[in-house]
């Protein structure tokens, strides 16, 4: 079944828009909304453009990591265990070096446990990481790569939890699911205006834009990128690819011309 297509409302149906009465009294002094996960018809304009922007941004802009040079599903979840808690640039070279070891489920299955936290000794919680990589991988050797393909399947197995799910089946298959960790929350909660507490909202507009997206795959990239580069705690907006249509951008704006 495509994931894409179990999220409904799409594309305008059964939409109901609020009054402007209620948009005004839902409305916070920081231009957060506490809405419910509810997609709106003007949320449809700023989705479509925003997952333009962001597969543009991340066509031309995007970081370079040598999972991102990759569809081999079980070499992206092997990524998303090592990228868990960690910084990109730091994960780049054990990565490699451990795909390069055991390239296979069944490689990566029968190898010792010393051997894989040989790879990754410093990444931290390598203990850890190589108990999961060692699972994972024989999880995947008996059920096929294709198991990742279903992110709610997917993220059942050892040690990948629902980000690095929908991260496999995005970046491995092109799913139209979205990702959200500490950085596209950041994102998505300034450009649309949404509490970043408010989980179902975050999960349902991170969806719509990889549905909306021309590429979902590069969609999801650009958003990490400009979680990662621009929006930051102390955002960068001058230079940021969404600054047109971004809420928070716009109400700084507004508040630094009066
Ligand atoms: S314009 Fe500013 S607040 Fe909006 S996404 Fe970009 S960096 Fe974040």
């Amino acid at each position: 079944m495509d994931h894409a297509r179990s999220l409904a409302p799409i594309a305008g149906r059964n939409v109901r828009r609020p009054s402007r009465a209620k948009q005004v009294a839902g409305s916070r002094p920081d231009g957060v909304s506490k809405r419910s996960s509810a997609v709106t018809a003007s949320d449809r304009v700023r989705i479509r453009s925003i997952s333009w922007r962001l597969a543009d941004y991340s066509a031309s802009n995007g970081r370079d990591f040598p999972w991102r040079r990759t569809r081999d599903p079980f070499h992206l979840a092997v990524a998303e265990i090592l990228l868990q808690k960690t910084r990109a640039e730091c994960v780049a070279a054990p990565f490699e070096s451990l795909v390069a070891r055991h390239a296979s489920p069944s490689s990566m299955m029968a190898a010792p446990l010393r051997d894989l936290q040989r790879h990754i000794r410093h990444l931290g919680l390598f203990r850890k990481r190589a108990a999961h990589l060692k699972n994972l991988a024989a999880a995947i050797a008996s059920q096929g790569t294709d198991c990742l393909s279903e992110p709610d399947h997917a993220a059942s197995l050892p040690g990948l939890g629902v980000y690095g799910a929908n991260a496999v089946a995005s970046f491995g298959f092109g799913r139209r699911v979205g990702i959200v960790d500490c950085n596209s929350r950041r994102v998505i909660s300034r450009t649309f205006g949404v509490s970043p507490t408010n989980n179902a909202r975050i999960r349902r507009l991170s969806d719509e834009l990889a549905i909306a997206a021309p590429d979902p795959r590069a969609c999801n990239f650009g958003l990490l990128d400009v979680g990662a580069l621009h929006c930051k705690p102390k955002p960068l907006c001058v230079a940021c690819p969404l600054a047109a249509d971004c809420r928070y951008a716009r109400a700084t704006r507004a508040s630094n011309r009066s």
